[in-house]
Formats: C-alpha cells, structure tokens, sequence
C-alpha cells in the first residue's frame, strides 16, 4: 500500500520466459599459432603482460572450436541445420582462413592482439552472416577451447 502523496514505483514488468528451443552444437579442430603482443607495448612491456605468450617465436595450439546454433526445427528432417551447410560455412570463413596460419597475420589481428577472445569474436561474425543467407538457422554461440584449462566463448553466452 502506497501512503498518500507518495508516487507509487511502476509496475516492474515480469521477467520474460523465453520458451524452450532446440539448438545444434557442432565442433570443429584445426592448429594454428600467435604471438600474445600489443602493437603499441614495447617487448618489454609485452613480456610483462603475456609473459611466455609474448615470445616472438610464437607457439601454436590446437584449436576446437565449438559452434552452437538454433532456428526452427525443420519438421520433416528433424533438425535446425543441415550440419554440411555448416561444416561448408565453417571451412569457407573460418578453416580457409585460420588453419595452420599464424593469427598475428591475419588482417583483423593487426590492431587487436590475438587472444582466444578475441578470436571466438572474430568466428563469431565471420560465420554470423553466411548463416544467415544460407539458413533459418540462428548463431546462438561460438566457443573457442584453447587448452585443456582455458576455453573462451562469444555470443548468448549463460
Ligand atoms: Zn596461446
């Protein structure tokens, strides 16, 4: 009960429930190597920052990247996504691209360090648009696995 004079608070609309739907995960795999290094630190600066990641030499890893789409359920295939338009959109923007390269040299990593993150940022929108030309499917979430210990999502991430 509001006391007289008193301006009641609005109404606080109730938290929306989205309703259940299906998504697909799919994992992919593919090596590649980089360098942990701010283009404006110096070496020294970067050394401090990355530590070992920062060595020049670089290092590679054997990257799984895990992406998680949704959409409607095609009722008479059962699925959201024909997973070899997937695998296609994967190979085309993202193994094509990234396997078996340093990601320092890539364009995109030229003003922003390499890191996990910002590679799961990076597939995420490579794969983002081609999805949608080719699909009812929606990118819902693009997981990169760096390590046993280290993994990195981007994305409607819980
Ligand atoms: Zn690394």
């Amino acid at each position: 009960m509001t006391a007289p004079g008193v301006v009641a608070p609005p109404a606080v609309a109730p938290a929306s429930v989205a309703a259940p739907a299906v998504s697909m995960t799919r994992r992919y795999t593919f090596p590649a190597a980089h360098v942990l290094r701010h283009p404006s630190f110096s070496d020294r600066e970067n050394q401090r920052v990355y530590g070992k990641c920062a060595n020049p030499a670089g290092h590679g890893h054997e990257y799984a990247i895990e992406v998680t789409v949704t959409g409607p359920l095609d009722e008479r295939l059962g699925w959201v996504v024909d997973p070899s338009v997937l695998d296609a959109i994967f190979d085309a923007q993202v193994r094509a691209r990234f396997a078996h390269c340093l990601l320092n040299d890539d364009p995109v990593f030229r003003s922003q360090v390499p890191t996990a993150e910002n590679l799961a940022q990076v597939i995420y929108a490579s794969l983002a648009e081609s999805l949608a030309d080719r699909s009812s499917a929606r990118l819902v979430e693009v997981r990169v696995v760096e390590t046993r210990r280290n993994s990195f999502s981007y994305g409607d991430v819980k």
